[in-house]
């Protein structure tokens, strides 16, 4: 019955429906996005609490069953049900987001929150443990990671209660766990690609200096190709005709590596202060990542 391909694992424990839904802090007038209310466990309990809801699912024997549910209820003109996949789905306005999110979509369904124009006031969402725990952990963490530098440039992540793989049917393979997330506001003044650009090259191998990652020549060739846009609409970017261009990026390369004093430093170790550091200091000399 059950599409586990869709991560169809239906949270059957009301307990930590309602706990989920408590945590969201939901007011009257509050619009709530859900993403994938399968048979709408959570959907009514959040219906009970908030103005509207928009719930994107993307099976429609599950979007069926749930207008099902709601017909003939008091709640029925509060929700509607937006038939399709949540990453391709355009998102209205919403204050709350919750989800017992499909695990397939973890990562793309953070950030697409994270890049709302105007990002939801909290997000209560279920993910597969490890992932969670990437979304929290901080430098020296063993699972501290890109996803976990990034995320927390804009946003404040809590863990919120750990659920056990008993509370669904069918029980997933592994456990999970609930987390806060609260989109910082106003957001940091900062580039997303470029940030994202920067962390992509520092966490290949989050274990190996700062400096090994920007020897790999595709990376070379990246930051080269933006010199070469960050020149062209610079007018008074200063530019050495002799010198090769490959040979020039290098050097500023290594010039910021070693006045910042992050070449041998490891990413596994830095926080967001040093790779903001690291960022602005080629900003400086005209290296971009994006
Ligand atoms: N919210 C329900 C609950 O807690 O019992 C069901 C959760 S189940 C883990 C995930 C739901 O997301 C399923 O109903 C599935 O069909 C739906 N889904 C999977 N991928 C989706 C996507 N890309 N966009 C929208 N819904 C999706």
């Amino acid at each position: 019955k059950f599409n586990t391909n869709l991560g169809q694992h239906i949270l059957k424990n009301p307990l930590v429906a309602q706990g989920i839904v408590d945590k969201a802090g939901i007011k009257p007038s509050d619009i709530v996005l859900e993403v994938g209310p399968g048979t709408g466990n959570l959907t009514v309990r959040i219906l009970e609490q908030a103005r509207k809801v928009v719930a994107v699912e993307m099976d429609p024997r599950m979007a069926a069953e749930l207008t099902k549910r709601v017909h003939g209820t008091p709640q029925q003109k509060k929700l509607e049900i937006l038939l399709g996949d949540f990453m391709k789905t355009e998102l209205p306005y919403f204050d709350v987001c919750i989800s017992n999110t499909p695990y397939q979509i973890s990562s793309p369904l953070v950030f697409k929150l994270l890049n709302q124009p105007r990002p939801p006031r909290v997000s209560i969402l279920m993910f597969q443990r490890e992932f969670a725990l990437r979304l929290l952990a901080r430098p020296g963490d063993s699972l501290y990671c890109r996803l976990s530098a990034n995320v927390q440039m804009w946003a404040n992540v809590t863990h919120i209660m750990k659920v056990g793989k008993n509370n669904f049917r069918p029980p997933p393979q592994v456990e999970s766990s609930v987390v806060r997330i609260e989109v910082k506001n106003p957001r940091p003044n900062i580039d997303f690609n470029e940030w994202d650009g920067l962390l992509r090259i520092v966490f290949v191998r989050k274990n190996k200096t700062i400096a090994a990652g920007f020897k790999s020549n595709n990376v070379l060739e990246i930051l080269e190709k933006n010199y070469k846009t960050f020149l062209a609409t610079n007018d008074d970017a200063m530019v050495d005709d002799k010198a090769s261009m490959t040979d020039v990026v290098k050097s500023k390369i290594e010039q910021v590596l070693t006045e910042t004093g992050f070449s041998d430093k490891r990413a596994s170790k830095l926080d967001q202060t040093d790779f903001l550091k690291l960022l602005y200091a080629f900003h400086q000399v005209g290296i971009h990542f994006a």
